[in-house]
């Protein structure tokens, strides 16, 4: 095969493990070879749509088995897959189809999709169809490992979303990390509720069990007590979710008497894991597996098997196999363990660069904007995103950490917390707090229970109450929207 991108895996594992299913989504089977033939007839109807080598195809819609399809049918041709976020706005998924200047956009359909404009368009109404009449004839187009995979779009939690340009090779060796450092076996279950549009749901889990041979099995929308009966029924053997999601698996009704023993692994990563979640599941005899990592990293970064939750609790783990950390401080050095730093990486699974920015020079390292530091065994620990940081009294305060103390409060169902200006110190810390049902909690109760915990600099001087605290759809606290709400003077209590 001339095609060494991840385009040619269906047709790879088509070779190995015909017979065996690669895709399940309500109810319908895939098996590798009825995927590869899928994705040849629809790289041909692409090319009927004009669809050559370098040019760019979108796709918008839930968790779908088109969406992979799509991806490796556009791989297939040398084409670029860009993958959008179900949850923008016109105007925004209209800036991310111009910025990308994508050629077609596959879509579910959706009033959304019909106000893009674009040059050439496939609704899944029209899909079966258009893959039943198109050709089957095998595709040889040589694709090169360091050619352009895919467009993915950051999260767009600090500002506007960036494009990061993936290669095959990125993704593959993003795939080879996932399988060096993990279990996965070629009898992976995978359920995939996290969106693939997001590197996680995509990158973590979804493409490394199609790499194996194992079975993914696609979910369009996160529901708890949906997932809880798919487990059970579905015989799951490994998720991967955000914090947010498997609190409310724990939350719901069904919680109890679903049967969880198919599941081996959960996997949690994006955001750090609340130290009451872990115990939640442990409780279960569940264990998680955590990662950190990144849309410029394909994602995977650092990694924490289940083993180690406890022993580790709060760190993010050691670096993938192929791919290094370093943490460094403002001087450019690297940080001692134990000391703050910015976060560094570099790894074949660094990304080329953004779209329509310079790429990375050769051995450039992938700044992240996160702050960390390691431990004396290496183990890296996430601190925050240098741009949440504030500084109060000359003092550096890092609002993830409070949030993680004020969590442990009972009667908190979330929190943030922002730094506001204050005349003696410079910045001061508001907690924006959001109470569970039937709380009576006072601010002064909740910042009293934080004396002892914390250093009285890192101590938030006023409270505001909420009734949910913005987040991005992987479970990421929207900084700036809560600070737009709740950074004037007038707003605390
Ligand atoms: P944008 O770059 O557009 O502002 P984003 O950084 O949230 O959005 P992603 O690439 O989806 O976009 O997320 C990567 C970021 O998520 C990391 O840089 C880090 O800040 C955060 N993150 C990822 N994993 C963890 C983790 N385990 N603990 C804490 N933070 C994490
Ligand atoms: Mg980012």
């Amino acid at each position: 095969m001339r095609n060494q991108g991840i385009g040619s895996w269906p047709a790879r594992r088509a070779r190995r493990t015909p017979h065996r299913i690669a895709l399940v989504h309500e109810g319908r089977q895939t098996t590798y070879r009825e995927l590869h033939e899928r994705v040849l007839r629809l790289a041909h109807a692409l090319r009927a749509l004009g669809v050559r080598r370098g040019d760019r195809v979108a796709y918008l819609g839930p968790n779908h088995p088109s969406f992979v399809e799509t991806l490796f049918a556009a791989g297939t041709l040398g084409a670029v897959f860009v993958p959008l976020n179900t949850r923008l706005a016109v105007p925004e998924l209209a800036f991310d189809l111009s910025d990308s200047g994508a050629a077609v956009l596959v879509h579910a359909p959706s009033e959304t999709a019909a106000a893009l404009e674009v040059p050439h368009r496939v609704s899944l109404d029209d899909y079966e169809e258009l893959i039943a009449r198109s050709g089957g004839e095998p595709i040889d187009e040589p694709v090169s490992p360091g050619d352009p995979c895919m467009i993915m779009y950051t999260s767009g939690t600090t500002g506007r979303p960036k494009g990061a340009v993936l290669s095959h090779a990125n993704i593959t060796w993003n795939s080879v990390n996932v399988l060096i450092d993990t279990d996965l076996t070629a009898g992976e279950v995978t359920l995939v509720v996290a969106p693939l549009f997001h590197t996680a749901g995509l990158n973590m889990t979804c493409l490394p069990t199609l790499l194996k041979g194992g079975q993914v099995v696609l979910l369009g929308a996160f529901d708890p007590g949906r997932v809880l009966e798919l487990i059970e029924t579905g015989r799951i053997t490994q998720m991967f979710g955000v914090p947010t999601m498997f609190d409310a698996m724990a939350a719901h009704p069904r919680w109890a008497g679903t049967d969880l023993s198919s599941l081996r692994t959960l996997n949690c990563g994006g955001a750090p894991v609340p130290m009451r979640t872990i115990e939640t599941y442990l409780e279960r005899g569940l264990a998680f597996s955590q990662g950190y990592g990144m849309t410029e990293a394909s994602p995977g970064v650092l990694y924490l098997p289940a083993e180690q939750a406890v022993a580790k609790a709060g760190s993010a783990g050691v670096p993938h196999f192929f791919t290094d950390v370093r943490v460094v401080r403002s001087d450019g050095r690297d940080a001692a363990p134990g000391e703050n730093g910015e976060i560094i990486v570099q790894g074949p699974n660094v990304m080329t660069g953004y779209w329509g920015a310079q790429p990375l020079a050769r051995g450039e390292w992938l700044r992240t904007g996160d702050v960390g530091r390691t431990d004396e065994d290496g183990y890296a620990y996430i601190v925050d995103r240098v741009k949440d940081m504030f500084v109060s009294g000359g003092e550096n305060v890092y609002p993830a950490e409070v949030e993680s103390a004020i969590l442990l409060h009972p009667e908190v169902a979330d929190c943030a917390v922002i730094g506001v200006p204050d005349a003696v110190w410079g910045e001061v810390g508001r907690a924006v707090v959001v109470l569970r049902p039937g709380s009576t909690a006072s601010a002064g109760d909740i910042l009293g229970f934080l004396h002892g915990q914390l250093a009285k600099y890192k101590i938030p001087k006023s409270v505001v109450w909420a009734e949910t605290i913005p987040r991005t759809p992987s479970g990421k606290i929207l900084k700036p929207a809560l600070r737009v709400s709740y950074a004037a003077p007038a707003a605390g209590v």
